[in-house]
């Protein structure tokens, strides 16, 4: 079953349906009335959630990327746009999942930062290429608070973990967003996926199996050597308990460099006492 998530997820949804926030705390009073009005409008986004889901089972869906609704193999992605996705093929690195576009004919190989022993995760896999359409879509879900995406999103991420043939892990935990951004967010994108992908495939999710305890620089705008120094450190385990012995696997959006996930991995298996942890991710960004 599926761990509770918090409230992150929860907001995002909120906010997605178009549901104002809240005021009342600001005013710093909360009496009787403002409790009953809380819980009124607690029930009030079940019932919109509830109904949401109904009218998406009922009506057609249109594809991600061309929006042409019809007939959908993929469900989310039209025949020819599934086609054309960028998705992440062999030869790859049986590492951490990078791609060799450029030796198509070659046999799966390690990559330098494998040989090099950079990563602290076991291994790796990606979706697709961090380009076109599902970088657009990742972009939207992140940046654009596009909650709606996540279905299309997952279905890469199940695609990819098929075929990894990966031993089923034991718990699935997302890469964690610091609770100031999480708050100017609202959600957590990583956790919005670990989720829907956790209910999917049948493996318990804890949202807050780890948590970000500095408040890192954007990760784009970083060098390899300036993102090592940007998250180290960077992750915090409050409850060994779930990890402690067990096979995780972690989920984010974009795999760049790898830094943050091996981070992510060495205190999962340092601090936590981690048997083994994997790395999954929607979309692979390729460097220059
Ligand atoms: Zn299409
Ligand atoms: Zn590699």
């Amino acid at each position: 079953m599926t761990e509770e998530l918090p409230g992150e997820v929860e907001s995002g949804q909120i906010r997605e349906l178009g549901e104002p926030e809240s005021e009342t705390h600001a005013a710093g009073f909360q009496g009787a009335g403002s409790v009953i009005r809380s819980m009124l409008a607690s029930i009030g986004r079940g019932l919109k959630f509830a109904g949401s889901a109904v009218v998406d089972l009922c009506l057609p869906r249109s594809c991600a990327s061309c929006k042409k609704i019809g007939t959908l193999p993929q469900k989310s992605w039209c025949g020819p746009c599934w086609e054309k996705m960028a998705l992440v093929a062999p030869p790859l690195c049986p590492g951490c999942g990078r791609p060799f576009l450029d030796a198509q004919a070659s046999p799966d190989h390690l990559c330098g930062d494998c040989i090099e022993r950079n990563y602290r995760f076991d291994s790796a896999r990606s979706a697709a290429l961090h380009v076109s359409a599902v970088r657009t879509l990742v972009h939207q879900l992140k940046f654009g608070g596009q909650l709606k995406w996540t279905p299309c999103l997952v279905e890469l991420l199940e695609t990819a973990y098929a075929a990894w043939e990966l031993r089923a892990p034991d718990l699935i935990i997302p890469v964690p967003l610091h609770p100031k951004r999480l708050s100017e967010r609202g959600f957590n994108q990583a956790g919005v996926l670990a989720r829907e992908l956790g209910r999917k495939i049948g493996i318990p999710v804890s949202p807050d199996g780890l948590v970000r305890k500095n408040l890192t620089l954007p990760q784009t705008r970083l060098n390899r050597e300036e993102r090592l120094k940007n998250v180290k450190g960077a992750f915090e385990i409050f409850d060994d308990r779930k990890v402690r012995g067990r096979r995780i696997l972690l989920i984010d959006d974009v795999f760049t460099t790898g830094t943050t996930l091996s981070e992510c991995a060495k205190v999962l298996k340092k601090k936590g006492g981690a048997l083994e942890v994997y790395a999954l991710t929607v979309t692979r960004a390729l460097p220059d």
